[in-house]
């Protein structure tokens, strides 16, 4: 069992991976763990991820209520309603990444539809990768659109939310971490394979046999 001195330390690191590897820029993007049942560990607005220390973190509750800010000037990420409604709607979800990769990003602006699956790999990392519509971003319209999106696709661990980023979901930081890499480096290979001549979805027996070995129902 790991200590909350311990998940500062995870969101921190893995703030300085996805700063150094180009996935998140600025002060966008949010991290967050949820350390027990009603306690969120949660990045702060506005700093760059890339350089975060274990102490800006806040804690909050699933209400949004901040329960420690160990610095005074630090406030939760104002991304903080979708965190806490991903975290409401499935109990497997412990941690969130959200942030503006550039190709991801371009598929949220774009707007691009990604139900049909072009590698097998998409369900084994995502099930599935949903995409929600358009909502003003840190507002309760966030909440709305992902757990609309999340209707279509319940068990999606990637969300591509329209016009502003993506968001990936784990059961533990490192693993939410991973998938950004993974959405990140698997969107870029659909790009070059549209500039290649586009791509042929995997057909129904495909999906199956994939299930199969997954021991899931897509
Ligand atoms: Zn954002």
């Amino acid at each position: 069992m790991k200590t909350e001195s311990c998940y500062r330390k995870d969101i921190v690191e893995v703030g300085k991976r996805l700063y150094a590897r180009g996935l998140l820029e600025g002060g966008g993007g949010n991290l967050s763990i949820r350390i027990s049942e009603n306690e969120v560990l949660i990045t702060p607005s506005g700093m760059c991820k890339g350089f975060l220390e274990p102490d800006q973190l806040v804690k909050i509750d699933l209400e949004g209520k901040v329960i420690t800010a160990l610095k005074e000037y630090a406030k939760p990420a104002r991304d903080y309603r979708m965190h806490l409604a991903l975290y409401q709607r499935r109990a497997d979800i412990k941690a969130i990444v959200h942030s503006h990769p550039p190709v991801a990003t371009g598929f949220a602006i774009a707007e691009y539809p990604l139900d049909e699956i072009a590698a097998p790999e998409v369900m084994f990392t995502f099930n599935q990768i949903a995409v929600t519509e358009y909502a003003l971003p840190t507002t309760e319209e966030v909440p709305v659109v992902i757990n609309k999106a999340l209707d279509k696709y319940p068990a999606a661990n990637a969300i591509i939310l329209a016009k502003h980023g993506a968001i990936t979901v784990g059961s533990e930081i490192w693993d939410a971490y991973y998938k950004m890499e993974t959405l990140e480096a698997y969107l870029k290979s659909l790009v070059v394979a549209k500039v290649m001549g586009g791509f042929k979805p995997l057909n129904a027996e495909q999906i199956k046999k994939i299930e199969e070995l997954m021991g899931v129902k897509h």
